[in-house]
Parts: C-alpha cells; sequence; structure tokens
C-alpha cells in the first residue's frame, strides 16, 4: 500500500515564537517531514517571528539544527533539507510593541492562506491577534493557531475568546489540543463510525465501564515554574482527557464535518454530572537524589499543586447512565503510556464450567508511546485439557497491519497544521467546548482551594496514591496496569 498525499497550495506560514522550544522540537522537524512527503510544495513560505535578534542566515542554522536533532533521520535528506530552509525567513517581531509589524505586512500574500502560530507564552495571545488585525493581517485568507494553555478556569477562557472574537472569526481560530491529531485518536471515530460491529454495542448496557490513563514517567523537568501554577487538572484533564472522553461518549454525528464533530462533543461534556470530592483523588511525587520529589522540583516547599489525578465521571444521558468513565493522569509514574480501554460487560450467562473462568472483552486504544487498537477476545486454550477460556489480543498494530512505510504517518502537530492549511476545524476545540471543559472543572478546584485540600504523596515509579486505586476497588473494579 503506498499513501497517498494530497499537495496543499502554497501558503504562507508565520511561527510567532519561531525560537522557542515548540518551534525546535515540534513545528520544524514537523513542516519538514510534510516537505519531504510532497505535500508542502517549494512556494511555501515560513516566517519566524520572535524577539531575537538573528537574520535569515542565523535562523536557518537554528532550524537546521532543532530538525537534525529532533528528527534524526534528516541525515539522509541532506538536499531536501537545503531545500526546505531556501523557504524559511525571520523577522523580529515584538507582540508588545510595533517592531516587525510593518515589515510582516509587507510580505504578506492575500492570495493565498496565511496562518500565524501563536507559539509563546499565551499572555501574547491577545496582543497578537489585535495587531495582526490592526496591520490588515485578518482577513478572510488569515488564520490564528493557538496553543495551549487557553485561559486557566472558566473567566479568563471567556475573556481569551472575546479578545479573539474582536479581530477574527470563529472560522479563523484553530485551538489546538495536539491528542486530537493523533492517529489513533481519528481511528477511533473511524473504529465507531465506520463498523457495524461496534456502535451497537457502544452504550450502557454493553459496556461496564470506560478508563482512561495518561501517564508519563518524567516528572515537572524545566517547566516547573508554569506547571505549579498550573497542576495535572488544568494541564491534562481540563483539555486532552476530556477530549479523549468526548470522542468516545459523542453521539455520531450527522456528518464528519468541523460542527457536526464538535456539536456532539459539546453535548457530552454539558451532560457531565459535577464531580463530588469522593469521586476524585489527587497527588504529588515525592522522590530522591537524581529522581527528587515534586516540591524540591518546583523549588516550593509548600506546593500543593497536584502533579497526579484520579476521577470517576458519570455522563447522565440514555447512553451511558450506568457506566462510569475513570478517568487519570500523572507525572512520574511507573510507564509513559497512554490509553482509552472501553471494558464489556460479562457474558450475561456462562455455558462453560467455573474451571473455564470467565472473561471480558476490552478493546484498548493505545495513543502511546505506540499507536494501535487492540480487541481482547476470549477462547479456548488450545490442548487437550478440557474447556479452559483464555483472553488473546485481536491486535491492530498499524505497523504490523499497514506495512512500516504505510504506518509511518504524521505526528499529531503535521497532521494539524495541514489541517489548518487546508481549511479543517474538525479536531480543534471550539470556543464553547474549552468554556464548557473549564466550567466542569472549575468547581472542583475551587472546592480544593476552599478546603485547603492537600494532594497525596505517591512514590516515583508506581500507579499514583493508593486512593485513587480505591476509587476502582470499591466499584469492584480495577485499574488497568500503566504499561508501555
Ligand atoms: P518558549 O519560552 O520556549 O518560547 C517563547 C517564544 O516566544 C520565543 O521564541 C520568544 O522569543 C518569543 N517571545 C517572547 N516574548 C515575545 C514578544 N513580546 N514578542 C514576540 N515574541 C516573543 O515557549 P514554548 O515552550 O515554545 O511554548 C510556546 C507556547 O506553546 C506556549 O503557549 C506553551 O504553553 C505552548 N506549548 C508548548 C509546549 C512545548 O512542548 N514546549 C507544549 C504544549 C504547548
Amino acid at each position: 500500500m503506498v499513501s497517498r498525499v494530497i499537495p496543499v497550495d502554497p501558503f504562507d506560514l508565520v511561527i510567532f515564537g519561531g525560537t522557542g522550544d515548540l518551534a525546535r522540537r515540534k513545528i520544524y522537524p514537523g513542516l519538514f517531514r510534510r516537505f519531504c512527503s510532497g505535500q508542502i510544495g517549494p512556494e511555501t513560505r515560513f516566517i519566524g517571528a520572535a524577539r531575537t535578534e538573528l537574520d535569515n542566515k542565523g535562523y536557518r542554522k537554528f532550524v537546521a539544527d532543532a530538525i537534525n536533532e529532533f528528527y534524526p533521520e534528516a541525515a539522509n535528506s541532506r538536499k531536501k533539507l537545503n531545500a526546505f530552509l531556501k523557504l524559511i525567513s525571520y523577522i523580529l517581531v515584538d507582540a508588545l510593541g510595533e517592531t516587525g509589524w510593518d515589515q510582516l505586512a509587507d510580505i504578506a500574500d492575500a492570495d493565498r492562506v496565511q496562518a500565524f502560530y501563536f507559539s509563546v507564552a499565551p499572555r501574547l495571545f491577545g496582543d497578537l491577534a489585535k495587531r495582526l488585525h490592526k496591520h490588515g493581517l485578518a482577513e478572510d485568507n488569515c488564520r490564528i493557531v493557538v496553543e495551549k494553555p487557553f485561559g486557566r478556569d472558566l473567566e479568563s477562557a471567556r475573556e481569551l475568546n472575546r479578545v479573539l472574537a474582536r479581530h477574527f472569526g470563529e472560522h479563523q481560530i484553530y485551538r489546538i489540543d495536539h491528542y486530537l491529531g493523533k492517529e489513533t485518536v481519528q481511528n477511533l471515530m473511524a473504529i465507531r463510525f465506520g463498523n457495524m460491529l461496534f456502535e451497537p454495542l457502544w452504550n450502557s448496557q454493553y459496556v461496564d465501564h470506560i478508563q482512561i490513563t495518561v501517564a508519563e514517567s518524567v516528572g515537572v523537568g524545566g517547566r516547573g515554574d508554569y506547571y505549579d501554577r498550573s497542576g495535572a487538572m488544568r494541564d491534562m484533564m481540563q483539555n486532552h482527557l476530556m477530549q479523549l472522553l468526548c470522542l468516545i461518549a459523542m453521539e455520531p454525528p450527522a456528518k464528519f464535518n468541523p460542527d457536526a464533530v464538535r456539536d456532539e462533543k459539546l453535548k457530552v461534556i454539558r451532560a457531565l454530572d459535577p464531580v463530588g470530592m469522593d469521586d476524585i483523588v489527587r497527588g504529588q511525587y515525592e522522590g530522591t537524589g537524581d529522581r527528587a520529589g515534586y516540591r524540591i522540583q518546583v523549588g516550593n516547599r509548600d506546593s500543593t499543586t497536584e502533579s497526579f489525578v484520579a476521577l470517576r465521571a458519570n455522563i447522565s444521558n440514555w447512553r451511558w447512565a450506568g457506566t462510569p468513565f475513570y478517568l487519570r493522569t500523572g507525572k512520574r509514574l511507573r510507564d509513559r503510556a497512554s490509553e482509552i480501554a472501553v471494558v464489556f460487560k460479562d457474558a450475561p450467562h456462562s455455558i462453560f464450567d467455573e474451571d473455564a473462568g470467565r472473561h471480558r472483552n476490552i478493546l484498548t486504544i493505545k495513543l502511546q508511546p505506540n499507536e494501535g487498537i487492540e480487541l481482547g477476545v476470549t477462547i479456548k486454550e488450545p490442548g487437550p485439557g478440557g474447556m479452559r477460556l483464555i483472553d488473546v489480543p485481536l491486535d491492530m498494530s498499524f505497523a504490523e497491519a499497514l506495512g512500516p512505510e504505510e504506518a509511518d504517518f504524521p505526528d499529531a502537530y503535521e497532521r494539524l497544521i495541514m489541517d489548518v492549511i487546508r481549511g479543517n476545524q474538525t479536531l480543534f476545540m471550539r470556543g464553547d467546548e474549552v468554556e464548557a471543559a473549564w466550567a466542569w472543572t472549575d468547581p472542583v478546584i475551587a472546592e480544593w482551594e476552599t478546603l485547603g485540600d492537600e494532594p497525596l504523596p505517591y512514590v516515583t515509579g508506581g500507579s499514583g496514591p493508593d486512593e485513587a486505586l480505591m476509587l476502582m476497588h470499591r466499584d469492584g473494579r480495577r485499574w488497568r496496569e500503566i504499561k508501555a
């Protein structure tokens, strides 16, 4: 099978924060891969815009170094890399002042798509939107890509939506959640709505519960300052995990188009019950030496910010009433592993002896580190020993099923940037969705603050505080092992 790459028309992409960490690690390596695939043509222009003093030559070197570091395969494509670097230029721009804006406006080409990637601190988003508008760069061919975090609570998200809306229409605003750009996440929709097999079973009559885990093995690293003001609830739960929950739980949209999909996701968020304090556990990792504890790493001895959160969510609608969703995310856990597990109910009656054992079907959607989908089915253990049942995976690893070339799909950022250029907002969060998500998480955070709640300590390399295990044990269920 040979993958079909559909080239996009030449476009301009301005990367505000073009000398930052995200540009280096994700944006440029991703763009280069799309260039190598033939999706991006030689008339496209990439313009780095940041506050560092650099000329084009210096900036191209910065980009080349970034690509070599974060996409080592580039070493085999020297010629391609040189061709790619020719598309790149740099303008010194100050989001908070006048520097660079006239120059940016002068090179603008009204006949092509112009995308502006806000890869800067969120406090600059409003200023960038305002100045783009002021310099005639908010016309219909213009779009803005907004990084996370989108606000830190409902009020700030609303305010940010208001500010952006003053200068850009909703159809021009692309709020990134890179989890939605993952191949498997999109495949989740293909599996649900492209097959007859699953959808009839996709409800509380057949699904016992759903687990969503986004586990990291690393700590806060160099982001301690930011993270300590945010925490797992704001940094991960409000966006990534809730987006995954929405895709699993939503009703079939009438069409696979942006508003139809986003309307259905919004309905899920609005149908979520408020989370009671008994249904949520927050933790903070401990550690020593090389693997120092959270408080040491963030340099705040009294920090009460959580690096782990687990909760039980209930969706009050016809499809899901009675089927709990268990969500957890944290740092310094046993492994870097993200997955969604749809655990089906037991067969209503077993025709086999007790010795045969009882088994359940589990559909596992693996997001990290390797993407793939696995369906656990029950079969007879081979051999003459009578009827004993075992679980075996019907493994749909993309690499095996499609061949390595076909499975070498774009990473989330590449795909999402290409969607911006094509004008497809399906995988981006709409303003009202983000607000609804904050409206659900805000009361929990407020209650922690009112109660002066202290996160529970947990050991590095485990699966979070014991109380998080209890969240499921008390319902007669258990978390799946965190395993890459
Ligand atoms: P960074 O601190 O590494 O880079 C910031 C960039 O902004 C630099 O290029 C700097 O020159 C530029 N800048 C600062 N002030 C400016 C001004 N007044 N005018 C113009 N440019 C200015 O930040 P980062 O890690 O690249 O993150 C960028 C954005 O992406 C943030 O919103 C962050 O939350 C988000 N994000 C980053 C990551 C990541 O992995 N780095 C992941 C998810 C989201």
